[in-house]
């Protein structure tokens, strides 16, 4: 068993699930068959099986027999618009740039610091109860979508977003700085809330901008995300602007770095993926945004054989329509086979640790989240296997791939702390917040004014 510290000697253990699948996303790491971890202060204390940890749930505050099933971490989602719940469906079939104009043009009506909590609220409702524990999202106004999550109980990385054109809300181009600041300060050393800058990508934002924003980043050691080379039209405008293609004008710029995940990377050439992996940057890959929009498939075999760190994401659910990591997890893995003609290609256990550990390392906290051991937080997810389609498993991570889904998440803990129970969030009433969005969108449905 993998134990951490002196808790084994007597030290108060809040929990113990017994019973589980355990699946650890540690890199080669066997599963256990019935075995679960201990949690002491919001950490895992111990891993194991259910006879190694007998003792430990001895004396345990709680013990969760998972009755077979899946143990694992929380999932983490390296790309999101939480708050864009509110234009779900409104805005379809169009590609990147002027799907990107429609959205804005109703979001400059409807985008409020009222909206903008309510939105977030249901979208990061509807990735707590899909098992994401951690989630790295880009938004307007990010204060609102950083209170809902703290309101909800899941981890976030968000921070200001930049634009030089005219923002959402009023905001001026000569604000994103000083409210990016703000937001570092009052966010430092929160146990959910990971401060960053966000710009929205290079098309939008000029380099001094894009400069600004990452030496902020690097000030206060935050993450530093942007869209990039998203569409072929992208790397055309980009081009024809600054005489370089997007990656390699980022690297000019100064914004490739360990620090920096950059979303999307569909349109690369061999020589920009050298760029990212000598970087150390990561790709944020979110497939079905890509395919919805008629964006393309990123090169995700190649950035892989290249040493890139790519993590998984979802999109906007007005690119998705839903926010579902197991579907970007199910695409991520058979995307890269049909295009290429080649099964071989992405196995089930790399499209898990896209989703586990390569997300953490997005964030920094590779050494804090993304696996089940000891010493880590105590982010976990259980999935049930009593379903018609999760029996039998053979193989764990060929199940969470490729048959497992959001309706199989029942419960789900953020720093031991449980937020899902039974399929239900335990930490807000979530039915008086629909109805409020059901009532938000027949305005915007109609175009009638806030
Ligand atoms: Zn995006």
């Amino acid at each position: 068993m993998a134990v951490h510290g002196d808790m084994l000697a007597g030290g108060p253990i809040d929990l113990v699930v017994r019973g589980a699948a355990v699946f650890t996303a540690v890199a080669g790491a066997p599963t256990l068959a019935s075995g679960g971890i201990a949690v002491s202060d919001g950490r895992i204390v111990a891993v194991g099986t259910d006879a190694e940890l007998a003792g430990l749930a001895a004396r345990a505050g709680r013990v969760i027999d998972a009755d077979g099933a899946i143990l694992m971490p929380g999932l983490i989602n390296a790309h999101c618009h939480a708050a864009c719940t509110q234009h779900r469906g409104l805005v379809e079939n169009l590609s990147l740039e002027p799907w990107l104009q429609a959205v804005w043009e109703v979001e400059q009506h409807y985008v409020t610091p009222e909206t903008t909590y309510l939105g977030a609220l249901i979208g990061l409702s509807e990735l707590l109860l899909s098992g994401v524990t951690t989630v790295m999202d880009m938004f307007w106004l990010c204060e609102p979508t950083a209170e809902a999550a703290v309101d909800l109980g899941i981890r976030i990385s968000t921070g200001s977003w930049f634009f030089d054109g005219p923002g959402m809300c009023g905001i001026r181009p000569e604000e994103w700085i000083g409210r990016a600041e703000a937001f570092f300060e009052r966010y430092d050393g929160h146990e959910l809330v990971i401060p960053g800058t966000f710009p929205h990508a290079s098309y939008t934002v000029g380099p001094d901008n894009l400069k600004a924003a990452f030496a902020l980043a690097e000030r206060h050691d935050g993450r530093f995300s942007t869209h990039a080379a998203e569409t072929r039209a992208e790397q055309r405008i980009i081009t024809e602007r600054y005489g370089a293609s997007v990656i390699r004008h980022m690297e000019r710029t100064g914004l490739l770095s360990e620090r920096t995940v950059l979303a999307h990377c569909v349109h690369l050439d061999d020589g920009e993926i050298d760029l990212l992996a000598k970087s150390g940057t990561t790709v944020a890959h979110n497939p079905v945004s890509n395919l919805k929009l008629g964006s393309g498939v990123a090169r995700i075999p190649d950035l892989v054989a290249a040493g890139v760190t790519v993590a998984l994401g979802t999109d906007s659910c007005i690119s998705g329509n839903d926010i579902d990591m197991w579907l970007s997890m199910r695409l991520a893995a058979l995307l890269p086979k049909g295009v290429h003609e080649d099964p071989t290609l992405i196995r089930p256990a790399e499209v898990v640790a896209m989703a586990t550990r390569n997300g953490a390392a997005a964030l920094g906290l590779g050494d804090r989240l993304g696996t089940l051991e000891a010493g880590k937080i105590a982010d976990f997810i259980l999935v049930s296997s009593r379903a018609a389609h999760a029996v039998p498993i053979y193989d764990l991570a060929t199940h969470l791939v490729y048959a497992a889904g959001k309706g199989d998440v029942t419960d789900v803990f953020v720093a031991g702390r449980q937020v899902v129970k039974d399929r239900r969030i335990t930490t807000i009433d979530l039915a008086p917040r629909l109805d409020a969005m059901r009532e938000l969108g027949a305005k915007i449905a109609t175009r009638t004014p806030l």
